[in-house]
């Protein structure tokens, strides 16, 4: 994100440098100010202390936005159908915002994905926020940050947020979970199914797009991921998940993936399956934070931290182990 010049400074309130004033930067947010927007996500990555603050403001305003979810082997083309249902959503007069998040390179890898999707054809539309999230470091990582991003985009008034994730790992899975709807990605050749299948993707997907399917062996994509699908057990109440075939490079296809990510929508509504998710995703938050909290507390410089000090206490016997984690926990 370009700095503000110097000539900036003082004309817009919320977007001064030095400390944030939170309100502000919601309020500029709310009415499409991309970079007030821009800010707010920093002080996720960053763990600022404004954090709190803007939480409270904003936990009336959330819980608008509909979240897709895309997870996929990097080269499946997931950038390229994220930019597909942009444009889709887009030509459905939807505000949509993209969270581009690399779980397995936190510090830079996730740059790219976004900055892609940025140069198509999405640059200039200010109802579209496309972000690659970094998180510098921080203790709880990405797990602790996307939600609170996501939390961010939906106070800010986005109807749909796609979060999109790099790889197919435990990571990616964790945060994919978040989503109303899971989309996985895969390709042919890549031996994706399988991949899938081993890191337990097939459990998440509510919706298969097998891409790429102006390549050869797409057919037999469909199919092993079919067979693979047909040993779950379904119960007639539960959601099926279909497979959609896409060109994203196209567009063909993008338009049955959106039906059925529609579909999938009217289903989680008419049986309670949103408000679980939505329940689950803020278990997730509540502890991501929490856990966070604790490892600040137990880490630090040796001889510094609480940890330490009470680490001290129980090696002398002054204290037993079960009463020192309770004084961590209590602060
Ligand atoms: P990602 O790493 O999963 O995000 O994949 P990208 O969206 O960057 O796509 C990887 C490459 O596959 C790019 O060169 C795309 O242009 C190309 N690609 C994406 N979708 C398709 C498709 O449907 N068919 C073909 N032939 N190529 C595609």
């Amino acid at each position: 994100m370009p700095e503000l010049g110097s000539a900036d400074l003082g004309r817009r309130p919320g977007l001064r440098r030095g400390p944030a004033d939170p309100e502000a930067l919601i309020t500029a947010a709310r009415h499409g100010d991309s970079r007030a927007l821009g800010r707010l996500v920093t002080l996720v990555e960053n763990a600022a202390p404004e954090l709190r603050r803007v939480m409270k403001v904003i936990a009336p305003l959330t819980g608008h936005a509909q979240v897709v979810g895309l997870t996929g082997s990097p080269g499946v083309g997931k950038s390229t159908v994220t930019a597909a249902l942009v444009r889709h959503f887009r030509d459905a007069g939807l505000r949509v915002g993209v969270l581009a998040v690399d779980p397995s390179s936190p510090f830079s890898g996730g740059a790219l994905l976004g900055d892609r999707v940025r140069m198509q054809d999405h640059a200039t539309d200010d109802q579209v926020f496309i972000r690659s999230m970094a998180t510098r470091g921080h203790l709880g990582g990405l797990a602790w940050a996307t939600p609170q991003a996501l939390r961010i985009l939906d106070a800010a008034g986005f109807d749909v947020v796609l979060i999109e994730t790099v790889g197919v790992g435990q990571a990616e899975v964790e945060i994919a979970s978040l989503a109303d709807t899971s989309l996985v990605v895969v390709a042919p050749g890549l031996g994706d199914s399988i991949q899938a299948a081993k890191a337990g993707i097939l459990e998440i997907g509510d919706i298969f797009a097998v891409n790429k399917s102006d390549r050869p062996g797409a057919q037999e994509c469909v199919r092993d991921l079919r067979s693979m699908l047909a040993m779950a057990h379904y119960t007639p109440r539960d959601w099926k998940p279909p497979i959609v075939s896409t060109t994203a490079s196209t567009g063909a296809g993008i338009a049955d993936l959106v039906t059925a990510i529609g579909a999938h929508t009217e289903w989680i509504e008419e049986t309670g399956e949103r408000a679980r998710r939505r329940d689950a995703r803020a278990r997730e938050e509540i502890s991501a934070i929490a856990l966070a909290e604790l490892r600040q507390r137990a880490s630090g410089m040796p001889g510094e931290s609480r940890l330490d000090e009470l680490a001290g206490r129980v090696a002398a016997g002054d204290l037993d182990p079960y009463a020192a984690a309770d004084e961590l926990i209590s602060g």
